[in-house]
């Protein structure tokens, strides 16, 4: 009687080192931020992506 072969997939952990994402975009390179009009800075409700400060558009976390 042969044996038989024990198909288990092994998966494969590969540590990659990715780079950490942006804490404060989240590693999209954008914010949204609302849009505040007028005297007193009124909330409109609206909100405006703009360019994450932090890694200017990256998404990545800098160093
Ligand atoms: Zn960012």
């Amino acid at each position: 009687m042969v044996a038989r072969k024990t198909t288990t997939a092994r998966r494969t952990t590969k540590k990659t080192t990715a780079p950490a994402p942006c804490p404060t975009c989240g590693g999209t390179g954008e914010i949204t931020t609302e849009v505040r009009v007028g005297r007193g800075r009124r909330k409109t409700g609206h909100h405006q992506t703009g360019l994450c400060p932090d890694c200017f558009g990256s998404g990545l976390a800098s160093t």
